[in-house]
């Protein structure tokens, strides 16, 4: 499986502000926000996609969440409110084939997403 740019970030290979890390996760701004908190968490386990998360990932992708509703309260946007997204394959905007868990609020978010 070829290394892509969040697998680098995740290895420390492409140094990028980190906001958060821990043995298992990483945190830091996405670089093109749609919202003016968005924040991107992925594992450093190198899964492609949401199609690829086994069963033995479950306590993995449980602390994804975990780690971001720490963001989110770290960023101020707990109590307004903020959406998690993951987009999974072409068809729903998926770009970087290393997953990922969006992170976005600071503003009214509507619904459906586009
Ligand atoms: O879900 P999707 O794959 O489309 O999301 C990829 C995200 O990674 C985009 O929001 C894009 O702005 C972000 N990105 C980034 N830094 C890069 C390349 C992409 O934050 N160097």
């Amino acid at each position: 499986m070829s290394e892509t740019l969040f697998g680098k970030i995740a290895s420390g290979e492409i140094p990028v502000d980190l906001l958060y890390e821990d043995d298992e996760v990483v945190a830091f701004r996405d670089i093109n926000p749609q919202a003016p908190v968005h924040l991107l968490v992925i594992p450093r386990k190198p899964i492609p996609t949401l199609n690829d998360v086994q069963p033995e990932d479950a306590a993995l992708i449980g602390h994804l969440f975990l780690v971001a509703a720490k963001m989110a309260a770290r960023e101020g946007i707990a109590e307004s409110g903020y959406r998690t997204v993951v987009n999974c394959n072409a068809g729903a905007g998926q770009t970087v084939y290393h997953l990922h868990l969006h992170v976005l609020g600071g503003r009214p978010l509507q619904w459906p997403p586009g």
